[in-house]
């Protein structure tokens, strides 16, 4: 059995249940309750803050937990970030009231600056040799500038509304952060098999998402032209058709150079293309 921390409520409560949903986990229970356990896997599931999680992974309490990299980093335990999960995006920056003139970091010395995160903050300003006075608060820190408590912020920002309805600018960006998982170090064979099982899971689903299925029917004059921009996971598959000249051809394509691809292939003389989307990919 292998223990996993998750937030309880927040913003990467969804996206964590959503992940272990697609990597075919069943959890039948809700957050209502402290932990449960998983139908279909040796996985026990904690709900927990996400300030605790740290500790309690730490502790061997949870054996691996679902965090923000900021939190990670702020907490500063012994403990191993096993993968970066591309949800929960964010990044911890400063930002001072829209109406201060703002040109170089300079401009933050002898500041006093509200945060949760001094931890990351301090290491920041050392290493940038700053000398500025760290405010740490628990929370609302936006107000702080508004109310006189500090003449700057140090938080976590992804839209950028949050500092705009009080009044705040950005100027400079410490941290990118999502949410990652992160595991004890001292994890025993049992667990980390059950561990790998997983990590297995989470790789097919992730590759799935930023892969397309590609169909398409092409000439075949045009076949080594077409292949060359459609590697696929060897090579593309190709099948001849009924009409006499003509193949189709099925690949798998990176999201990220999608439209690139497109275009090539126009020019190649591909036609009724269809795209479709990949559930799961194993490699
Ligand atoms: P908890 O009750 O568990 O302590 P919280 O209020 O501290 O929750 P949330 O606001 O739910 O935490 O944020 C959880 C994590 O979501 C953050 O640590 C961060 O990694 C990520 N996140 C993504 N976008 C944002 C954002 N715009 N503001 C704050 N956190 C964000
Ligand atoms: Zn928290």
């Amino acid at each position: 059995m292998l223990k996993i921390a998750i937030q309880k409520s927040g913003r990467l409560f969804e996206d964590s249940i959503k992940l272990l949903k697609e990597c075919g986990i069943e959890i039948s229970n809700g957050n209502k309750q402290l932990k449960t356990v998983a139908d279909n896997f040796p996985l026990e599931i904690y709900f927990l803050r996400d300030d605790d999680i740290p500790q309690y992974v730490y502790d061997g309490v949870a054996d691996i937990g679902i965090v923000g990299e900021n939190v990670l980093l702020e907490k500063n335990k012994d403990i191993d970030l096993v993968y970066r999960l591309g949800f929960g995006k964010c990044r911890l920056s400063i930002a001072v009231p829209k109406g201060v003139e703002y040109s170089s970091i300079q401009d933050l010395q002898g500041l006093k600056i509200a945060t949760t995160y001094s931890t990351i903050l301090q290491n920041f300003l050392t290493e940038k040799k700053i000398n500025a006075e760290i405010h740490e608060i628990s929370g609302s820190v936006e107000i702080a500038p508004g109310i006189g408590l500090a003449h700057a912020i140090c938080d976590l920002v992804s839209s950028g509304s949050t500092l705009f309805t009080n009044g705040l600018k950005e100027v400079e960006v410490i941290l990118k952060s999502e949410a990652v998982l992160t595991a004890n170090k001292n994890l025993s064979p049992e667990q980390k098999e059950i561990l790998e099982k997983l990590l297995l899971r989470i790789n097919a689903v992730k590759k799935a998402k930023n892969s397309k299925y590609i169909m398409l029917n092409a000439p075949n004059h045009q076949l080594k032209n077409i292949s060359a921009v459609l590697p696929g996971m060897k090579s593309p598959t190709i099948v001849p058709l009924p009409e006499e000249g003509w193949s189709s051809v099925q690949s798998v394509v990176n999201e990220n150079d999608f439209w690139d691809i497109i275009e090539k292939l126009k020019s190649f003389e591909a036609e009724g293309i269809i795209v479709l989307p990949i559930e799961k990919m194993i490699v």
